[in-house]
C-alpha cells in the first residue's frame, strides 16, 4: 500500500489514484534563461525516481512537465546580452534536455512552452475576471484578488496575517492587497509581448501551470510536484486560481523536494557556489550524482559538498563490486525478502536511503555466496540489478564502471592496457616474478587486476 506525503495535510496518506491504474502528474519545470544547476537536479531526478516507480508498480503514467520561456528573468537576459529571447530560449532547452539526459531523467510524457499556450491563457484570464477573482489596475496589468479566496495560505501554511504585516510583501499602489498578483504584465514597448484585450503584454508567472494542468489534465490531477521554493508563493496562487476557475481543487496530493544546500550553506548567485549539473559531470559518473540526489529523503533538505559525492561514489562501487564477475540472470525474481523490504520501503512514501541500504544488504550476501555458491550469487546479481534498474541504477557494465575510465586520460589508459599485455606475455613464459612485479606496479597505480579463464580484467582499486 503506497503512501506519499501530502503537502497540502502535512501528513502521510495512503494514495489512492483518481482513475483506476492511471496517474495524472505534473512537475513544474525550469524557467530556461542559465543553464541547470544542481538543485535543478535534485528535483527532476527525485520525480524522475518516483515516476520510475510509480510506472513500475503497475501504474500508467501521464508526466507532465512544463517549461517556462518566458518570464522576467529571461526578458531581462535577452536585452542585456542583446540575444533573440526565441534564440536564448531554445538553446538552453537543448542544453537542459542534454544535462538531464546524462542524469538519466526520462524525458516526460509531454513538455509544454508556456509561450504555446498564450491563448489557452488569455482565455483563463477571462474567465477570472468574468468570475470576478480578477481586476485590471491603472497600468492595464491584470492582478488576481487573493480577497476573492477565502482559503488563500492553506497549501503553503502561510498565515495571512503575518504575511500583511510582514516584510516579504512590499506595499504596491497597483494592488489592492499587497499580496496579489499578476495574471497578465502590461508590456514596455521593446519588450516581448503578446496581443490581449488588455494591451500587448506576456502572462504572470502563476497561471501558466494553472493553464497547461487544465489543457493537459482536464482539472484532474493525482500528484502536483515541484521543488519546496516554488511551495510559496507558486503554489499557493496557482492552487488559487485554478480553484477559483474549476470551483473545485484538481489537485489531490501536492509534493514538494527539499532544499539542496552547498557545504551548509544556501545555494545563490551572489555567494557564488551555484554548481551547474554539466560541471559536476566533468568529475562525477552520472550515476554517483544521482545516486548522492537520492540517498537523502526527497522531502528532507541535502547537503552537496565534495566529501558527499565520494561518499556516494564509495557506496556505488560497492554495488559494482559486488555485481562484478557475477552472472546476473534468472527467469525471475520472486521469492526473496529483498523484494518485499525494497517494496515496503518504497511504498513508505519513496524511501530511497532504506532502499539503498537494502541494496547494501544484497551485495553483501553476493560478496559472500562468491565463494561458495555462484548460482546462488548470479541470482542474488539478477534481483540486485533488477531492482537498482526501476530507479535507474546499476545500468553500467560493472567492469567499465569500476575502470573509471572516464576519469583516466587517455595515455593512462595505454599505460595499463601495455602493462598488463606485458605481464600477460611474462606469464606465458613462466616469468613469474617479472609479472608479479608488473602485478604491483599497476597496483601501485591504484590498478587492481583479476585473471579470468581467458583473459585479464582490471578496475580502480
Ligand atoms: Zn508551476
Amino acid at each position: 500500500m503506497l503512501k506519499i506525503f501530502n503537502t497540502l495535510t502535512r501528513k502521510k496518506e495512503i494514495f489512492k489514484s483518481i482513475e483506476k491504474n492511471k496517474i495524472n502528474l505534473y512537475v513544474c519545470g525550469v524557467t530556461v534563461y542559465d543553464f541547470c544547476h544542481i538543485g535543478h537536479g535534485r528535483t527532476f531526478v527525485a520525480f524522475d525516481m518516483i515516476m520510475r516507480y510509480l510506472r513500475y508498480s503497475g501504474f500508467q503514467v501521464k508526466y507532465i512537465r512544463n517549461i517556462t520561456d518566458i518570464d522576467d528573468k529571461i526578458v531581462l537576459k535577452s536585452i542585456k546580452e542583446k540575444i533573440d529571447l526565441n534564440v536564448l530560449t531554445s538553446s538552453m532547452i537543448k542544453e537542459m534536455h542534454k544535462d538531464f539526459f546524462s542524469l538519466g531523467i526520462l524525458p516526460p510524457d509531454e513538455e509544454p512552452c508556456v509561450t504555446n499556450h498564450i491563448n489557452h491563457i488569455i482565455n483563463m484570464i477571462l474567465i477570472l475576471l468574468k468570475k470576478q477573482h480578477a481586476y485590471i489596475n491603472e497600468k492595464n496589468d491584470v492582478i488576481f484578488s487573493v480577497d476573492s479566496y477565502p482559503y488563500y495560505g492553506i497549501l503553503s501554511g502561510q498565515v495571512l496575517k503575518s504575511l500583511k504585516s510582514g516584510s516579504r510583501v512590499p506595499l504596491n499602489n497597483f494592488k489592492k492587497n499587497p499580496l496579489d498578483f499578476v495574471l497578465w504584465k502590461n508590456s514596455k514597448k521593446e519588450e516581448h509581448s503578446w496581443h490581449s484585450p488588455w494591451g500587448k503584454g506576456r502572462p504572470g508567472w502563476h497561471i501558466e501551470c494553472s493553464t497547461i494542468t487544465s489543457v493537459f489534465f482536464k482539472n484532474s490531477i493525482d500528484i502536483h510536484g515541484g521543488g519546496s521554493d516554488l511551495l510559496f508563493p507558486h503554489h499557493e496562487n496557482e492552487r488559487s486560481q485554478s480553484i477559483c476557475f474549476n470551483k473545485k481543487s484538481i489537485v489531490n496530493f501536492w509534493m514538494h523536494t527539499g532544499v539542496l544546500m552547498v557545504n551548509n550553506k544556501k545555494m545563490s548567485k551572489s555567494l557564488g557556489n551555484v554548481y551547474l549539473l554539466r560541471d559536476v559531470l566533468k568529475n562525477y559518473n552520472a550515476e554517483v550524482l544521482r545516486y548522492f540526489f537520492l540517498s537523502t529523503h526527497y522531502r528532507h533538505p541535502i547537503d552537496y559538498s565534495e566529501k558527499n559525492l565520494q561518499q556516494s561514489y564509495t557506496s556505488l562501487k560497492y554495488l559494482y563490486t559486488a555485481l562484478y564477475n557475477t552472472n546476473p540472470n534468472s527467469d525471475t525474481i520472486e521469492g526473496s525478502h529483498f523484494i518485499d523490504d525494497f517494496h515496503q520501503a518504497m511504498n513508505d512514501d519513496f524511501n530511497t536511503p532504506t532502499v539503498f541500504s537494502i541494496f547494501f544488504k544484497l551485495a553483501k550476501e553476493i560478496n559472500f555466496l562468491k565463494k561458495q555458491n555462484m548460482f546462488k550469487a548470479n541470482k542474488l546479481s539478477f534481483i540486485l540489478r533488477n531492482l537498482a534498474n526501476t530507479l535507474g541504477f546499476l545500468l553500467q557494465d560493472p567492469e567499465s564502471f569500476l575502470q573509471e575510465k572516464s576519469r583516466l586520460t587517455e595515455s593512462m589508459i595505454k599505460k595499463i592496457e601495455y602493462l598488463i599485455n606485458k605481464r600477460n606475455i611474462a606469464r606465458q613464459c613462466k616469468l613469474w616474478k617479472e609479472a608479479d612485479n608488473l602485478r604491483k606496479t599497476l597496483l601501485s597505480l591504484d590498478i587492481v587486476l583479476e585473471d579470468l579463464h581467458d583473459k585479464t580484467i582490471w578496475r580502480k582499486k
